[in-house]
């Protein structure tokens, strides 16, 4: 044995000093040999037997265990399971041809979070390597990627308590952080049984992580996957992903995009969601009376309004929190009486919730806190109003809404009756309520009354009807003579200034008058401003519980507006299900339905995520593919949001996300095609959707050529049903007839179509969705109305005839052209027709001859 080590033991310190936080599997022939402290952890934590051989550096016995090479796996996944890191260098050359000591490097590291081995996985659940990226003051970046898999998204906490619920939720194998971050996320985080890495900061550079990112998806951008902006997640998922190719020495070609989860207690309705279905603003912009929100803003508050919104935009995912908003909705349903009281009085009410921001900034005017005092007048009487048994939700709000005595009276002594808008008005304090002021007062007015006696002495006294006690900031008072009655002024008049129609005049009497009243009336406002401004601050000490109140006092006006609108349209309680179900029996789009001439004619729908997932609607232009599509979208967000929805019946299974892409907007895309906006929507969606989610299609692939766009469309529907047993429910309105056979080839696409009755000479939509795809002679019709001559378009009929005969297998599946039938056999155009059941109601026994023709000339309308 030589000294010193040899020229194997120095590749293996050479190698060591690159990771000294792991252990190093160094290959000697058919083993992996261990050293040092190294050996030591194996030996105890592999329970294999530790030995010694030559030296080490410092000349001591070097101590040793080794594995047989074959069975390391084994080995490494129980140490890796343990939270160690493993290091494995690999002879890179043949050691029979090698010259002198074979050549060895770093062939894989394994930590926890990037084990890819199927042989070393244990469990079949998701082994993420989570990475956390400060992003701005207190609010982190996430990214979790399962290596095993390439399942990757990103996420977002506010807080290190967020951090770790999101820890706890996907429990990651490895989280790495930044090697500056400071100890007390790792610490937390360790605390509940996750291994924490320290990784170099650069690797948590946002451009960084982004320019990887796109070149391992081979994208120009990351917006299409929903986390444009999100620089923190952005750098978390860099992280993560140099992180994985390093220990993997590998480029990891199946991780091949992301998606963006970011988790609130809420459905997630992103910005182009909003604006599609016209949730909050409608195409002409805000106030446009199209909107949702203007369709069920029926509350009498501006705080009811303000809560109504904040309803709408994130609808909640949560079943008991959905029910409890549906029981206090349907309470007030229940209760029209209670109901309409309450709206009556709160629509006496003042904006409680702004006049309590503006008291805590010390801007409040007199009038607002007269108003003030008004509203919380009332919400004594308010409460009697609900003195037996009520939901809990609206138990709430009662409880949290105060009588705030305090304020009431405060606000009762120290304010008048009808006072002025701004305080500097003056005039605002109460008689009463403070001694020197009233004292002041007292001056000021007394002096005013001498004033008016002296000027009407003076005109006596002088024989100068015209002549005037007046008053300017710069002469204070002084008698005016107008120019024909100079001659009558007398003596002791001191002439002050001369104007256009005559002089201006004092006398001293006047003048220590005038002193007099001109100082109480400047100690009058100065004080009145002071006592103002104090009953102010004492009232800013009340606004918590103020704003508390006026919470309350939104949620009470939300629940009974819901409750109202819900009264006067008819609409009816949905059933939350935890489940990916929506059944809807006659429903109706909620705004739609309200600006027709005509009745709205309900549809059903019957979506699975697990049974019938995608509905292949097509239909001719304006039959009312996107109203039934935005119908459905706009039931789950009410059901959410814990109002009643538009049908006869509903079942909503919670939704997580409502996706859609819908044509009309496109020319609101600024700088890039069209083509392009609709695509990168269309990513997003398909990045993003879960089992849970509701999409909305409307006409995709409509872009670029139809070869293009057709196998476009073709390859979503696929890719949205996917191979898995569920995915996203889906509402796909298209031109593209080929997708019909997708119905014959993915288990859970079902085709739909709207019903259109041909009478030869005109086509009246039915506004009727029903199974099966429509035919393609709607085209072949409209040749005809515009006067093709009837050889072609009977030829083309035909023609169609015989390709839909080609191309369906005879079987048990519907006929693909299911509108040939409801125009050919009488028995389903009957089915369908709404004339029957207005037919059915009529009694002609009953019936007088001129109601029996008006009879008859609504069913004609109808037919
Ligand atoms: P499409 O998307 O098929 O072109 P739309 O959904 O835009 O058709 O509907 C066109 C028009 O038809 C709507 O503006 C509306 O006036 C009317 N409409 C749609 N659905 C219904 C319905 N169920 N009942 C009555 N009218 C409807």
């Amino acid at each position: 044995m030589t000294d010193g080590p040899t020229p194997a033991m120095r590749q293996y310190y050479s190698v060591k000093t690159r990771y000294p936080d792991a252990i190093l599997f160094f290959r000697m022939g058919d083993f992996y040999e261990t050293f040092g402290e190294d050996a030591g952890v194996v030996a105890r934590e592999l329970d294999i037997t530790l030995t010694a051989r030559g030296k080490d550096k410092n000349g001591d016995r070097m101590p040793l265990a080794g594995v047989p090479h074959h069975a390391a796996d084994g080995y490494i996944a129980r140490l890796v399971g343990k939270g160690y890191k493993v290091v494995i260098c690999d002879q890179i050359e043949d050691p029979k041809t090698a010259k002198g000591v074979v050549k060895r490097d770093v062939t894989r590291v394994i930590t926890p979070g990037t084990l890819i081995d199927s042989s070393m996985l244990g469990s079949a659940g998701a082994r993420y390597l989570m990475a956390v990226a400060p992003d701005r003051k207190e609010t982190y970046g996430l990214a979790f990627l399962d290596v095993s898999t390439g399942e990757f998204f990103v996420s977002a906490g506010r807080d290190y308590a967020d951090i770790v619920s999101e820890a706890v939720r996907y429990r990651p194998s490895e989280v790495i952080v930044p090697e500056s971050l400071p100890d007390a996320l790792p610490d937390r985080l360790e605390t509940v049984g996750v291994t924490v890495s320290r990784y170099r900061d650069d690797a948590f550079d946002t451009d960084a992580a982004c320019e990887r990112l796109c070149r391992q998806f081979g994208t120009a951008t990351l917006d299409g996957y929903g986390c444009a902006g999100l620089s923190g997640a952005i750098a978390a998922a860099g992280a993560a992903l140099r992180y994985a190719q390093e220990t993997q020495q590998s480029p990891l070609s199946h991780i091949t995009g992301l998606s963006t989860r970011i988790p609130t207690g809420n459905m997630v309705l992103d910005a182009i969601t909003l604006r599609n279905l016209e949730l909050t603003a409608g195409i002409r912009g805000e106030g446009d009376g199209s909107t949702l929100l203007a369709a069920l803003d029926v509350t009498e508050t501006s705080m009811g309004s303000r809560t109504m919104r904040s309803f709408l935009v994130a609808p909640l995912v949560r079943k008991a929190a959905i029910e409890a908003r549906l029981d206090a909705v349907g309470w007030f349903v229940g209760h029209s009486i209670e109901r309409q009281a309450l709206r009556a009085a709160l629509g006496e009410f003042a904006d409680i919730e702004r006049i309590a921001g503006r008291i805590a900034y010390g801007n409040a005017g007199p009038r607002d806190l007269f108003t003030l005092r008004e509203s919380l007048e009332a919400i004594p009487d308010v409460k009697t109003l609900f003195a037996g048994d009520v939901p809990a939700l609206v138990r709430e709000a009662l409880d949290a809404m105060d009588d705030h005595a305090r304020v009431v009276d405060l606000v009762g002594r120290a304010i008048v009756d009808d006072p002025p808008a701004l305080a500097k008005s003056g005039g605002m304090i109460r008689e009463g309520f403070n001694a020197n002021l009233d004292e002041l007062r007292h001056l000021a007015t007394t002096g005013k009354d001498w004033i008016v006696e002296f000027q009407q002495q003076e005109r006596e006294r002088t024989g100068i009807k015209s002549l005037k006690v007046a008053y300017n900031r710069v002469f204070g008072y002084f008698i005016e003579v107008t120019r024909p009655n100079l001659h009558l002024v007398p003596p002791e008049y001191e002439r002050r200034q001369t104007t256009a129609n005559g002089e201006r005049y004092t006398i001293p009497d006047l003048r220590e008058k005038e002193a007099m009243i001109a100082t109480a009336e400047e100690r009058l406002s100065a004080l009145e401003a002071e006592i103002y401004a104090e009953l102010v601050r004492t009232l800013a000490e009340e606004v918590p519980p103020l704003q508390a109140t006026a919470r309350a006092v939104g949620l009470l006006d939300v629940y009974a507006a819901l409750a109202e609108v819900a009264a006067r349209y008819g609409y009816s309680r949905p059933v939350i299900e935890e489940n990916g179900r929506v059944v809807i029996r006659d429903g109706r789009h909620p705004v739609v339905e309200r600006h027709l001439p005509v009745p709205f004619v309900p549809n059903d729908t019957d979506l699975d995520s697990s049974g019938d997932q995608i509905m292949i609607i097509t239909g001719a232009n304006m039959a009312g593919k996107s109203t039934y599509m935005r119908a459905v979208a706009l039931c789950c967000i009410m059901a959410q949001m814990g109002s009643f929805v538009p049908a006869r019946h509903a079942t909503v299974g919670i939704v997580d996300r409502v996706f859609t892409r819908v044509g009309a907007f496109d020319d609101l895309a600024s700088g890039q095609s069209t083509f392009m906006v609709e695509m990168l929507e269309l990513a997003n969606i398909l990045n993003n959707a879960t089992a849970q989610s509701l999409v909305i299609l409307d006409e995709i692939g409509r872009g670029t050529s139809t070869l293009d766009g057709c196998a476009i469309a073709r390859s979503v529907v696929e890719f949205l049903h996917g191979k898995a047993s569920a995915g996203p429910r889906t509402l796909f309105a298209t031109h593209f007839h080929d997708l019909i056979d997708l119905e014959g080839s993915q288990k859970r696409v079902k085709n739909f179509h709207f019903a259109v009755r041909d009478t030869g000479e005109d086509v009246v939509f039915l506004r009727k969705i029903i199974p099966g795809a429509t035919d393609r002679s709607y085209g072949v019709h409209v040749a005809h109305l515009a006067g093709v001559p009837k050889k072609v378009t009977d030829r083309a009929i035909e023609l169609l005839k015989e390709a839909s005969t080609r191309e369906t297998p005879a079987g048990p599946r519907a006929p693909r052209y299911t509108q040939m039938l409801l125009v050919d056999s009488g028995e389903r155009a009957v089915a369908e027709n709404p004339a029957v059941g207005e037919l059915r109601s009529l009694n002609p026994d009953e019936m007088t001859p001129i109601e029996a023709l008006n009879a008859l000339c609504r069913l004609r309308k109808m037919a």
